[in-house]
């Protein structure tokens, strides 16, 4: 069974040598977004070199009731009118 490990270890080596503009932004772990937001995010996303890594976790973790966010150019939560 995938637990994301081993993804989520390449995702925080990659961390160490570049820090993604999403960090400090709270909407790339908000459970709602406005579409507009959900496009700029997705914009940032496309920039960030460590898209493969943060992809490839978030395709690795099991989805469950407490998955949500923003992982790699894709967003989890729920998409406001
Ligand atoms: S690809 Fe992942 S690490 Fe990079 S900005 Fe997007 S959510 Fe953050």
């Amino acid at each position: 069974m995938k637990n994301g490990g081993s993804e989520y270890e390449a995702l925080s080596t990659a961390m160490l040598s570049h820090s993604p503009a999403c960090q400090n932004d709270d909407r790339f772990t908000a459970d709602a977004l406005r579409p507009q937001e959900v496009r700029e995010m997705r914009d940032t996303c496309r920039a960030c070199p460590l898209i493969v890594h943060c992809r490839s976790y978030a395709n690795a973790i099991p989805r469950g009731v407490a998955f949500a966010g923003f992982w790699g150019g894709q967003f989890y939560g729920k998409e406001l009118p």
